[in-house]
């Protein structure tokens, strides 16, 4: 872009938010540039735009300020709160990062079961902080150093502790939210002065449905400064742990209960699911297979290779496993849970495994995943570096998502692991969790790929399993889908209206969605 423009905007980005605050030096632009993940694994590196200029506001005058000086430049803005999400960079030109780390707070209102957090509190963070005070937040499953107001306003939000602690999506209290023409938005209670941060319905119609679509509108709406979100209890004292990364020592926790299981078939393992959410017993609960676990139990690639050659996880967990943990407020309680939990295991023909099993490693994955999501940035990239999902991503019943969106994407997967586009890290390394002790489950399918290998290629697996999702009328992307074409992009219509609704002009958020989908839809149908 023209020099003198971005000069003119730099000096008044440091007029407003100080020279500490602003950068366009070519090296740290460079380091807002690259992410290693999902977008490099999926679709190659033509999508990864420099910013322009990376910002650090302070506060809901600051974000004003970016967005206004934004407006007056023609620059296009975009937010992220802990950059774990290839989204969080920018998708077209001329954007200017705005990194939320300096908004920071915390304030926890345990006997009100709720918080309020700014977007670089992270998952961890916030857990270890309300455990101190006896509730604990849902930890969105991306793992402990993603931001949970990430995840509740602008993403998805389940994670294998759903089942007990809903999604984030569900936990949106109050919100602040800065629209893309600088307006500060307040939804819920917090829009009647004096409530509070305590409901997110009222005074008038609930606006987070408008806020967030249906798998959160990846940064495009606005700039999200503080939400609050529901807590829930958490029994006995704080979890606590001595040593060292990543395989810590985890101190016991009282009436608690942890165990991996193996189900041979997917319709027992089915069968088992809706037992055990109906049950209500669960409080995490997380699905993987050998690929996932080796990555998680290796600390180097060569580690990796030695495990995948000696075949001990995929011996036993190469038909995919779970992690169960249960927790209770007493011993009665816990015991209760444990008979519940190993009849309905023993009726659906699945195997129950202390976590041991692999030695103290294997119990550190189980424990510190029920707790933080601890292992999931791990498992995800070891050892290629990225990860990409060979879809269909569905979120259905269990019995669409075992019976029928599965495999498809095993399918999928061995197309292209048996030609080497993909690693070859066993036969299924499929993530599922229950959520909300219900009949529904999140699946996506995770495949591994080193995106600078001539050879790799995950595309056509992403592709191959969509197509065939659609074919079969299954959800892709977490989304259920009509079975009519006609109204097949219903959500994706809907977002684009609303986005048109806040940004009129479209020339200050990053409309890169809205010019695909008037490409690839007739005008009126918009
Ligand atoms: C390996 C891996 C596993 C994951 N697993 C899960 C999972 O189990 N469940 C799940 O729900 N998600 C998952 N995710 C997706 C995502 O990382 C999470 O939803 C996470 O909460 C995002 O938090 P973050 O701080 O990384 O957000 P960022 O990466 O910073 O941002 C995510 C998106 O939200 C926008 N955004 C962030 N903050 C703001 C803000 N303050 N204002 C406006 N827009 C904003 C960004 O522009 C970006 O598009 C996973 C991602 C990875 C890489």
């Amino acid at each position: 872009m023209q020099s003198t423009i971005l000069q003119a905007a730099y000096t008044e980005f440091v007029e407003a938010l100080g020279a500490g605050n602003v950068s366009i030096d070519p090296g740290i632009i460079e380091s807002y540039t690259y992410m290693n993940g999902l977008a490099q694994g999926g679709i190659g590196l033509q999508w990864m735009y420099r910013p322009v200029a990376v910002t650090l506001p302070g506060s809901v005058e600051d974000v004003q300020a970016i967005i206004e000086i934004c407006g007056k430049y023609g620059l296009i803005f975009k937010a992220h709160s802990t950059a774990w999400w290839f989204m969080a960079l920018a998708t077209c030109p001329k954007t200017v990062i705005l990194d939320m780390r300096r908004m920071n707070n915390l304030e926890i209102h345990a006997e009100d079961l709720y918080y309020i957090t700014e977007p670089y509190v992270t998952v961890g963070e916030s857990h270890i902080e309300c455990m101190r005070q006896g509730v604990i937040p849902h930890g969105c499953g991306a793992g402990p150093n993603a931001s949970n107001l990430a995840s509740a306003t602008s993403m998805q939000g389940t994670g294998g502790s759903s089942v007990r602690t809903s999604m984030n999506e569900r936990n949106v209290l109050a919100v602040e939210w800065i629209t893309p023409t600088g307006e500060v938005l307040k939804l819920g209670s917090l829009n009647t002065p004096g409530a509070g941060w305590f409901c997110g319905d009222g005074p008038g119609p609930s606006l987070r449905g408008m806020m967030r679509g249906a798998v959160g509108n990846n940064g495009y709406n606005g700039v999200f400064t503080r939400v609050a979100l529901k807590l829930y209890p958490w029994y006995g004292p704080p979890y606590e742990a001595k040593g060292g990364p990543p395989f810590f020592d985890t101190q016991e926790i009282p009436n608690s209960y942890l165990r991996y299981v193996v189900w041979s078939d997917f319709e027992q393992e089915a069968d088992a699911l809706y037992q055990l959410g109906e049950a209500e017993i669960i409080d995490y609960n997380n699905r993987w297979a050998s690929g996932a676990f080796t990555g998680a139990m290796s600390t180097s690639n060569q580690e990796y290779l030695e495990m995948v050659k000696k075949g001990d996880y995929k011996e036993k967990f190469g038909n995919g496993f779970w992690t169960f943990f249960m927790h209770a407020p007493s011993q009665r309680a816990i015991e209760y849970r444990i008979k519940v939990f190993e009849k309905i295991v023993a009726n659906t023909g699945g195997t129950i495994y202390h976590c041991m099993l692999f030695g103290k490693r294997s119990y550190e994955i189980a424990i510190q995943n029920a707790v933080f999501g601890m292992f999931i940035g791990k498992a995800a990239y070891m050892p290629t570096s990225a990860n990409t999902g060979a879809l269909p991503m569905t979120y259905e019943t269990i019995d669409q998502c075992y019976k029928h969106a599965l495999p498809i994407s095993l399918a999928a997967k061995e197309a292209w692991t048996s030609t080497d586009k993909i690693l070859n890290e066993g036969r299924d390394n499929c993530y599922v969790c229950i959520d909300e002790d219900g009949h529904y489950v999140h699946i996506e399918h995770a495949a591994l790929v080193e995106p600078w290998e001539p050879l790799s290629e995950p595309i056509g697996a992403i592709l191959l399993g969509t197509a065939n999702a659609l074919k079969n009328n299954l959800g892709i992307m977490y989304m259920p889908l009509h079975a009519s074409p006609k109204d097949m992009m219903i959500y994706q219509k809907q977002q684009v209206k609303i986005q048109q609704l806040l940004d009129p002009t479209g020339k200050i958020t990053n409309h890169i969605n809205l010019k695909a989908f008037e490409q690839l839809m007739p005008e009126e149908e918009i």
